[in-house]
């Protein structure tokens, strides 16, 4: 049984007719004598309404309870999706994470995934085509909802195409490939035909969103060839794969930026042993996640310390 995996992400699954584009891309799959795997994110802005909805409930949403919210986003799309296949007489049903399961850690709002129950979903092929899945979400050890991250359904779909030893993992989103910068803030970014592994965590760690950066960790650990492509267009795509000689001799291969970022500086800092470890390990003990660091050099033996932080931690790191 060939099982491909195919990840459509929130604006092609926003309206009715991106829909049908979707679904078209799904047939094609199944021409490809393959069974599918949808893995599919919320409609284009559910996710951030239902973030806002539980912050306008609560000063501090509790993480489980968030995650049982905003994981609702993808229960709506998978729905109706398998609706319109069911519709063109595709044999297909939905599964939420905790129906396959897709069992993750308790880490609320970024968990990991731990395992996959692979057994069940082959066993689900017996009896439908396509198989539609919920991205982003899972499932702890005693049956609770997680969610993997904002952009985790790249994740979702990566996981599950090793899991499944797909041959392939496709990702389909409203650019048609990985640009050497974002094409929709710089107008001359180029396309590349594809990228090493490592130079796209190098970019996603730096905040190209288009690959979520776990999903790119997956997909080197076990080698899953991913394809970044347009669900609007038929055009070939980006190939993520590993290195091969004629990619290693590209210096510089694309450009990153995170609007997401906060920078805190702290003056006057005796610089004496142990100084770090008091600063950085209270905000560790929070869960807050410091990327850069940057310290002065002493004088007087006082110094400057710089750090970088993503921006909806900064109250809790101000505390
Ligand atoms: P989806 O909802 O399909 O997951 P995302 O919005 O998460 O889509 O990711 C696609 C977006 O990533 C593009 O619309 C583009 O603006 C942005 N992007 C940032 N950097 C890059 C890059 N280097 N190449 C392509 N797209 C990029
Ligand atoms: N719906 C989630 C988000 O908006 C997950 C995803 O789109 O990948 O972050
Ligand atoms: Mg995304």
């Amino acid at each position: 049984m060939k099982i491909l995996v195919q990840k459509f992400g929130g604006t092609s699954v926003a309206t009715l007719e991106s829909m049908k584009m979707v679904r078209g891309k799904v047939v094609d799959g199944l021409q490809r004598g393959n069974k599918v795997i949808a893995v599919l994110s919320a409609r284009a802005g559910d996710t951030n309404r239902l973030l806002a909805l539980a912050d306008e409930w609560s000063p501090a949403p509790d993480k489980a309870e968030c995650d049982a919210l905003v994981s609702t986003g993808e229960q709506v799309s998978i729905s109706l999706f398998t609706m319109l296949l069911k519709d063109a007489g595709i044999s297909a049903r939905s599964l939420l994470g905790w129906q396959i399961p897709v069992t993750t850690d308790d880490d609320f709002g970024r968990a990991r995934i731990r395992a996959i129950d692979s057994g069940r979903l082959r066993e689900l092929f017996h009896r439908y085509d396509v198989l539609v899945v919920a991205g982003f979400q899972g499932s702890t050890a005693d049956g609770r909802i997680t969610t993997l991250g904002r952009g985790g359904s790249d994740t979702s779909a990566v996981a599950l195409a090793a899991a499944l030893d797909s041959a392939e993992c496709e990702i389909y989103t409203d650019v048609d490939g990985v640009y050497t910068t974002d094409p929709n803030i710089c107008s001359t970014a180029r396309k590349m035909d594809r990228v090493a592994y490592d130079e796209m965590l190098e970019m996603a760690s730096m905040g190209a969103k288009v690959l979520h950066i776990r999903s790119v960790e997956f997909a080197k650990k076990y080698k899953v060839p991913v394809h970044v492509r347009s669900t609007f267009s038929d055009d070939p795509g980006t190939l993520v794969t590993q290195e091969d000689p004629s990619m290693e001799a590209v210096l510089v291969s694309g450009i990153a930026y995170d609007k997401d970022q906060a920078r805190v500086t702290l003056r006057d800092v005796p610089d004496v042993p142990g100084m770090a470890a008091a600063v950085f390990g209270p905000l560790s003990e929070r869960g807050v996640l410091v990327d850069m660091i940057v310290q002065n050099t002493s004088q007087d033996g006082h110094t400057d310390m710089t750090f970088t932080i993503t921006r909806k931690d900064l109250p809790q790191t101000l505390e």
